[in-house]
């Protein structure tokens, strides 16, 4: 039974005292509601402060990115040590990290390694672009994006997998749920044959790129769909509230 995901991806945005004010707008509303793990990824400044604010709730933390080397001489990054006594999970490949800062599959991979040693649960982020997208390309991609970053790592249940075509990502012009569903049985597929079967039905794999209050229904209402991982509108509490609780009325509907 994979219970169901709603994370909320704050990019670089807000300030402490910002991030604050919009815990302190949402966590009593969200901690109500139990059907649905949920994450919030503020910035890394932020983290110390979310985490005292989360102690106690429901709500759970996570990072936006991480580096794979425990500790050293790598100035300005962060670790999978220094963010295991804070999160529980952490975004790893994200599209704005492969295409803006360079990340490889390669580096991905390390990342996820590093991630489930230190006890973080990574949210692995694949997904075309627009031009792969039209050129017939999204399985290519997505096989390769999900088989490498999963290159030598044991079967493990505690993955969450984020399908995010790029081109949908704070655009304002989403997926249809049945261009997500589609991607999103593929990547179970790549799992299975990668892993094993039993193990992809326990890995959770969500839908993100410009859901909002109004859409998000149109995702969650295919069992195969985990939830989502939400950018822009994970910002404003009201939205990022309602988008966990159509998640929950629906999925317990549809169970
Ligand atoms: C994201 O940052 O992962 C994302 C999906 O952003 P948005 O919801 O703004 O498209």
């Amino acid at each position: 039974m994979r219970i169901p995901f709603v994370a909320g991806n704050w990019k670089m945005n807000t300030t402490v005292s910002e991030a604050e004010k919009i815990v302190i707008e949402m966590l009593e509303k969200l901690d109500r509601i139990e059907e649905v793990e949920k994450v919030l990824c503020p910035p890394f400044v932020s983290l110390v402060s979310i985490h005292m604010m989360l102690h106690d709730s429901s709500v759970k933390l996570g990072a936006q990115n991480m580096y794979f080397e425990t500790k050293g001489a790598y100035t300005g990054e962060i670790s999978p040590l220094m963010l295991r006594e804070l999160c529980e999970f952490v975004i790893l490949g994200h599209s704005e990290r492969r295409w803006y800062f360079g990340e490889t599959d390669e580096i991905v991979n390390k990342k996820i390694k590093a991630a489930l040693s230190n006890n973080l649960k990574p949210i692995l982020c694949v997904g075309e672009r627009l031009e792969e997208n039209e050129a017939g390309k999204t399985e290519e991609v997505i096989n390769r994006q999900v088989t490498e970053a999963l290159n030598g790592i044991e079967p493990v249940s505690n993955l969450v997998i984020a399908y995010e075509p790029v081109w949908a990502i704070g655009t304002g012009k989403a997926a249809s749920g049945e261009q997500a569903v589609a991607t999103i049985r593929f990547i179970r597929a790549v799992v299975a044959k990668i892993w094993d079967e039993s193990i992809a039905l326990d890995v959770r794999i969500l839908y993100g790129g410009s859901v909002t209050s109004t859409n998000i229904a149109e995702f969650i209402s295919y069992p195969e769909i985990d939830g989502a991982l939400v950018g822009g509108a994970s910002l404003k509490a009201d939205e990022f509230v309602s988008i966990v609780e159509q998640t929950a009325k629906i999925k317990k509907r549809i169970k």
